[in-house]
């Protein structure tokens, strides 16, 4: 009777033990199984983003920004005769008692904001700059015309944006510069002389020379600008409106000439909504708001060594 109570006392020990087992084992392989998915998850979501980019820089969309310009500054690349300029122009540090110049510059349009920014500019009497690019629908053409009967500056920011096609040869480089200097010239009369290079003068995204780029509009007496302030609209990161503001206000107390970056794009809503605090402050600070002419300093990240 004994014997029989310790044998079934010893089975249900057994049979415990073995449940045990079978629970840990269950929970180690789901733990194991949820690990993996994180991890997997994980690259997967980086490897998007990272294919993502490389998606909008071979269909041109990718935007300027200071991170391109970052990535670059100090290192002056693969062409003995480019000259990085970013760091070491002393010459435009401001001193106490310096006028800041500041000069508004959008990138990229027409969009759809277009108007809305070129009526702030006019509520405020203030004149920007427009790097814009080709499109020959009916609104955007009105806002060449817009742009040019209102004092501001247009300025070519080539014609396609697309860095496959625009850097992909001297003769494509030619073709796209021409486009977009002609559509100008057809639309509002202006002999367009100033230029941004999708990307800037010191991008690498397309590997391109840029040097042969930068020798072919030296000989049109073409200027190009790149900027020397980013107020930080076409980083991934999404900055609020005060962010914006405060991105251009902190650089440009640096600077005697400050070339700021913003974008005209339809999904650049920030950067309206930004621009008219923007300018309160600049102007509140003394800071002259100018649109880019003959007289401006030329603010380049690259140049060709004299
Ligand atoms: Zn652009």
């Amino acid at each position: 009777m004994k014997d029989k109570e310790v044998k079934v006392l010893k089975d249900q020990r057994d049979r415990r033990k073995r449940v045990q087992r079978i629970r840990t084992g269950i929970i180690t392989f789901i733990s194991v199984w949820m690990i993996l998915s994180i991890v997997l998850t994980t690259f997967m979501c980086v490897k998007i983003v990272s294919l993502q980019k490389q998606i909008d820089i071979l269909s041109g969309n990718y935007d300027d920004s200071g991170e391109v310009q970052n990535k670059v500054t100090g290192t002056a690349g693969d062409t003995a005769d480019l000259l990085i300029q970013t760091t070491d122009d002393k010459d435009n540090l401001a001193q106490e008692g310096d006028v800041h110049q500041v000069y508004l510059t959008f990138d990229d349009g027409p969009s759809d904001q277009t108007n809305e920014i070129l009526d702030i500019l006019d509520d405020y009497g203030v004149k920007a700059t427009f790097f814009v690019n080709g499109r020959e629908d009916e609104a955007s053409i009105a806002a060449y015309k817009r742009i040019v009967d209102e004092g501001h500056t247009i300025a070519m920011h080539s014609y396609s944006h697309k860095y496959s096609e625009i850097y992909e040869s001297m003769d494509a480089f030619k073709n796209d510069f021409l486009r977009i200097q002609n559509l100008i010239y057809d639309t509002t009369g202006v002999e367009c002389m100033y230029y941004r290079f999708p990307g800037g003068s010191s991008n690498r995204v397309s590997n391109a020379d840029m040097s042969e780029y930068i020798r072919y509009l030296n000989d049109q007496g073409v200027i190009y600008y790149d900027w020397n302030v980013s107020s930080g609209d076409a980083t991934s990161q999404a900055f609020t409106v005060d962010e914006l503001v405060e991105n251009v206000m902190k650089d440009v107390v640096k600077y005697k000439t400050s070339v700021v970056l913003m974008h005209d794009a339809n999904t650049k809503a920030t950067t309206v909504q930004a621009l008219p605090t923007m300018i309160e402050s600049l102007q509140a600070s003394g800071a002259l708001i100018l649109p880019i002419d003959e007289n401006t300093k030329v603010i380049q990240h690259t140049s060709i060594q004299k």
